[in-house]
């Protein structure tokens, strides 16, 4: 697998930058701290101790810092102060003896990590160490008038840090140097900040107080320490609550786009499986009516209960996709596998017992899947999305209590059912006949140009069924437009346009009616949005509007500007064109415009459809 060769890559990489950091360390210690421990007095010797002891207790203290959870502590502050006050080698003398007790007290942190750690300590207070002296500052009392040689030694202790890890970061995740140092000073600035501070306090207190001013500032740590646990771990619980749905304790919708996208990237860059499924409870509306709101949520989080159960200890995430739908994300499962799992949780609960079930069709609990899997040419998320849905939409059209995966339908049994909804909406659409010949012509072109562009554009069968289908269909709303104003020949008075806009609403209120059209709802609503934001209904905008009913807008204005309309003079394909492209941008999604430009200009029977 070309992933794990350049994971592999990594690590070792990775290792050798440890390595390297702890080769670097090691050397630099035993360069300049040679022999010299031996001469101090007793008196230094018991300063070593009360800062060993204060520089373990405050490693000990670490904490998580919003909102990454970087780990930190505040022992950087005993360091620093032992370079002000007692200078470069009893710093490192302080920082050799509660590396060595870490080490025997946090027995279960691997070896490495130990030495990795002692050894970016070193190189951090060497810099910080020779920074000082180069700015004039030495050993001693704090001097105010070297506060510029503190504050720039300080800065040096704090960007080596931020490197050395970042570089790590960089080696072994190959994520951006800069975002990651960037992202490391932002989120730690805060506490780093208060240990540089903490560091000058510590040195004023030791050389005045002795022994009392070191136990006053471990107080005052401590405090901080414990301050900055809480903080974060209010930000946990908070950040969990925006991440949850109230009723069911499974993960919102919100909170399930991020890890999709999260899980989409991840299976981008190592190649890994993933699937995606889409669950709906089976004929929910008919238990709500027969026994109300409040029974029907309880059998939502009797569901959601059941998920949680069988997921626990596995990686897969589930979330409340809406109302009654839930969204399982599986990674490390291709389609088959999550069939499987999902197929066995749809078993489980067709046998589950609860109160009401009788009054199901099936006569047990069941939901429809949909399953989509993650395929290299997938970029955006709600493709995945959609196409679980496209195959949501099967199993529940082949009879519910199933689990479909996208794309296994056969091309026949697509046909046949197609052919048979062209046929339905086309019964709808004979009521333009006599109420207003032109949209019925004109939707009928429509969808001639929407079979063609979704060639075109390579749509998979049920996007094609839903783009053509809904290209037939999408001026159905006109029929509620009273036939004075459809038929008007002068222009329209604004109150009538107004009225005019309205098909949107009602077209989308009327397929809505019908469980074989819910899904066309889009194309009949959205189809007079516009790209910049300045259409209707909603005034979506971009990519707010789906790709698709951005397509439509651009086919249904372009048959539109050809053909004699009631509001509209008309233009030739070439003037068409220009203002096709004129418009793109502000009227249409200027890439789908080229599109469609193109599509135009290549078609060799231009006038036959023109004339329709
Ligand atoms: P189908 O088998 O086709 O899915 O039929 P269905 O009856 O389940 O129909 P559909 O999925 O379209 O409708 C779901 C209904 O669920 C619509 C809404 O009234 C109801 N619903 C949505 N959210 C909630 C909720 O939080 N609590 C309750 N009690 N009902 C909800
Ligand atoms: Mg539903
Ligand atoms: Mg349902």
């Amino acid at each position: 697998m070309p992933g794990s060769t350049s994971d592999n890559n990594k690590w070792n990489l990775g290792y050798t930058y440890v390595y390297a950091v702890c080769i670097t360390g090691i050397a630099l210690l035993l360069i300049y701290n040679q022999g010299i421990f031996p001469h101090y007095t007793p008196s230094t010797w018991g300063w070593v101790y009360a800062l060993v002891g204060a520089a373990v207790i405050l490693a000990l203290l670490s904490f998580q810092l919003p909102p990454h959870g970087n780990g930190m502590s505040l022992d950087s502050s005993v360091y620093l102060a032992c370079i002000f006050v007692f200078g470069l080698s009893f710093a490192l003398t302080v920082l050799l003896l509660s590396s060595f007790i870490l080490c025997i007290v946090k027995r279960d942190t691997i070896w490495w990590k130990h030495l990795f750690n002692f050894s970016v300590y070193t190189i951090m207070i060497m810099a910080t160490s020779l920074t000082f002296s180069g700015f004039g500052g030495s050993s001693g009392p704090l001097l105010s008038g070297l506060l510029h040689a503190y504050a720039i030694s300080m800065a040096i202790y704090f960007s080596f840090n931020a490197l050395l890890i970042a570089l790590f970061y960089y080696i072994v995740l190959k994520a951006s140097l800069l975002d990651t140092l960037k992202g490391l000073m932002r989120d730690t600035l805060l506490a780093y900040l208060s240990t540089l501070v903490l560091s000058l306090v510590l040195t004023i207190l030791v050389y005045h107080n002795g022994i009392v001013g070191l136990v006053l500032f471990l107080c005052l740590s401590v405090l901080l320490s414990y301050s900055f646990k809480q903080m974060f771990t209010m930000y946990r619980s908070i950040e969990e609550r925006a991440n949850r749905d109230q009723r069911t304790g499974l993960f919102n919708h919100s909170y399930f786009e991020v890890v999709l996208e999260e899980e989409i990237r991840k299976s981008q860059m190592n190649g890994a499986a993933l699937s995606l499924a889409m669950i709906d409870i089976d004929d929910f509306k008919k238990y709500n009516d027969h026994f109300g709101h409040l029974k029907g949520d309880g059998l939502i989080v009797f569901l959601a209960e059941m998920l949680k159960n069988e997921t626990t200890d596995s990686e897969i995430i589930v979330s409340r996709y809406g109302g009654e739908e839930f969204s399982l994300l599986l990674p490390s499962h291709d389609t088959v596998q999550a069939k499987s799992f999902i197929d066995r949780l749809r078993k489980t609960l067709n046998n589950s017992l609860f109160e009401g079930t009788e009054i199901f069709p099936q006569g047990c609990l069941s939901f429809s899947a949909g399953i989509a899997g993650y395929q290299p040419d997938i970029h955006d998320k709600s493709e995945l999305v959609e196409q679980a849905d496209q195959a949501l939409y099967y199993a529940k059209k082949q009879g519910k209590n199933m689990v479909h995966i996208f794309g296994n339908q056969s091309l026949l049994e697509q046909d046949i059912d197609f052919s048979q909804e062209v046929r339905d909406i086309e019964q709808q659409l004979n009521l333009f006949m006599y109420k207003d010949l032109e949209t019925f012509k004109h939707s009928k072109r429509v969808f001639r140009y929407a079979m063609d562009v979704s060639e075109q554009l390579h749509l998979d069968a049920l996007s094609k069924r839903k783009f053509t289908l809904g290209a037939l269909i999408h001026d159905i709303g006109k029929l509620e437009i009273p036939w004075g104003i459809l038929n008007k020949k002068d222009k329209l008075e604004p109150e009538e346009w107004e009225m005019v806009k309205w098909h949107v609403t009602w077209g989308k209120k009327m397929a809505l009616t019908n469980d074989k059209f819910k899904d066309l709802a889009p194309y009949i609503e959205l189809h007079h949005e516009r790209y910049d934001g300045t259409g209707y209904p909603y005034g979506f905008k971009g990519e707010e509007i789906p790709r698709l009913c951005r397509m439509l807008t651009i086919i249904d204005s372009f048959d539109a500007m050809t053909t004699e309309r009631p509001y509209q003079t008309t233009k030739s394909v070439d003037e068409a064109i220009v203002e096709l492209r004129a418009c793109a941008g502000s009227q249409f999604d200027p890439e789908l415009t080229e599109f469609f430009i193109r599509y135009i200009e290549s078609r060799e029977l231009r006038p036959k459809v023109a004339s329709l």
